[in-house]
Parts: structure tokens; C-alpha cells; sequence
């Protein structure tokens, strides 16, 4: 009776082991069309394709809920390898998709929030953090700038607003009304 005990456990602990394995080994990360699609996009979260970024917009492509001709900033070059991958027919560019905007990422005011976790729910990539009753929080470089948030807080306290500026997107300020050469001669 105890042997038999003892191969059962041994087979539980061997067969637990290769299925770890397994899920690790062949661990697939989400749909992988909607990855290959959204490795060719262009990545500007500008949302002209009605979508809020470009992975929502490679997920309806892979789901074939989409038309493969709504990335304007991609052009028709992104369109054709769209097509490709989906084996959907290409499409001329529709130039009726939204205007682009300049890119603007939500802010929380933090005083204000009272941790009611509706922005959370509503953020389609996952990009505010906090807990129910605490300060929630943007996380900068996830937003899309999608503005969903925006309308279901109870308090108003969620804002769009340019991102704060990186290293990597810093730029001197623009000089302002600088005397010409000939002003100056006449100071
Ligand atoms: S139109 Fe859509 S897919 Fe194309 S860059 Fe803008 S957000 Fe991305
Ligand atoms: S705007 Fe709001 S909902 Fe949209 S990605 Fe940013 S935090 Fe999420
Ligand atoms: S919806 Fe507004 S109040 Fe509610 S958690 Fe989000 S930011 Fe805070």
C-alpha cells in the first residue's frame, strides 16, 4: 500500500514537473497576427485609425474586425504589408480617418482622486495604476493618449496634457523675438 503511495506521488511530482516545463518551453504570447501586425505599425498612438493605438488596431486586424486601410501615418506601404500578413484585400488609404493630433498622455491629480478605480477598468492598454480608496496614477510612457479615462472619472481630476519631456525628447526652447543685427545697431 505504501509503495503504491510512493509511485503515484513520484508520477504527480514527474508529471507536474514536464507540465511546468511545457507551459514555459511553449508559452505563446498573446494572438501572434496581432503581434506581427503591430511590429509593422508605425507606433505613433495618434488613433487616425479610430483605434485607441496601434495595438488595439492590430488586434481587431488579427480579429478581422477591422479594414486593413485605416493607418494613414503608415501609408500604403504599411497597408500592403497589413494585407499580407492578414491575407485581407489591399485597400486605398481612407483619407476620411480622423485628423492627427498632437500627442497628449492623461495626468492624474492626485489630491483629487478618491480611488474609485473607474479609469483603471476603462484603460484599454493597462496604463494606471492604484487600488480601490488610494491615489491612482498614470504610468507615462503606456498611455496612448486615448482620453478614456477621461469622461468616467467621478471627480474630473484626469487631465490630458503634452508629455513631460525625456532626455531623449528634450528640446531647447524655440528663441522668442530676438533683435535682428540692424535693431541692435540702433539700441
Ligand atoms: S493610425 Fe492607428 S495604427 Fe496607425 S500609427 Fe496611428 S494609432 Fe498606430
Ligand atoms: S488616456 Fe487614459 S485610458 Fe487612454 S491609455 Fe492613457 S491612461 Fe489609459
Ligand atoms: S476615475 Fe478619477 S477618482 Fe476614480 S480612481 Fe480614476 S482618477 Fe481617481
Amino acid at each position: 500500500m505504501l509503495s503504491a503511495i510512493v509511485i503515484f506521488v513520484g508520477l504527480a511530482v514527474v508529471f507536474g514537473l514536464l507540465l511546468g516545463y511545457a507551459a514555459v518551453r511553449f508559452k505563446v504570447e498573446g494572438n501572434p497576427v496581432a503581434k506581427q501586425i503591430d511590429d509593422i505599425l508605425p507606433q505613433t498612438q495618434c488613433g487616425q485609425c479610430g483605434y485607441p493605438g496601434c495595438k488595439p488596431y492590430a488586434e481587431a486586424l488579427a480579429n478581422e474586425e477591422a479594414d486593413v486601410n485605416l493607418c494613414i501615418p503608415g501609408g500604403n506601404e504599411v497597408m500592403i504589408l497589413i494585407s499580407e500578413i492578414t491575407g485581407l484585400e489591399p485597400k486605398p488609404l481612407d483619407e476620411s480617418a480622423a485628423e492627427p493630433k498632437p500627442k497628449e498622455t492623461a495626468f492624474i491629480d492626485e489630491d483629487v482622486c478618491i480611488g474609485c478605480v473607474l479609469c483603471i477598468k476603462e484603460c484599454p492598454v493597462d496604463a494606471i495604476v492604484g487600488a480601490t480608496k488610494l491615489m491612482h496614477t498614470v504610468i507615462q510612457s503606456e498611455c496612448t493618449g486615448c482620453e478614456k479615462c477621461v469622461p468616467v472619472c467621478p471627480v474630473d481630476c484626469i487631465e490630458m496634457r503634452p508629455p513631460k519631456p525625456s532626455l531623449d525628447t528634450w528640446q531647447w526652447p524655440e528663441p522668442q523675438n530676438r533683435p535682428t543685427m540692424e535693431e541692435k545697431k540702433h539700441e
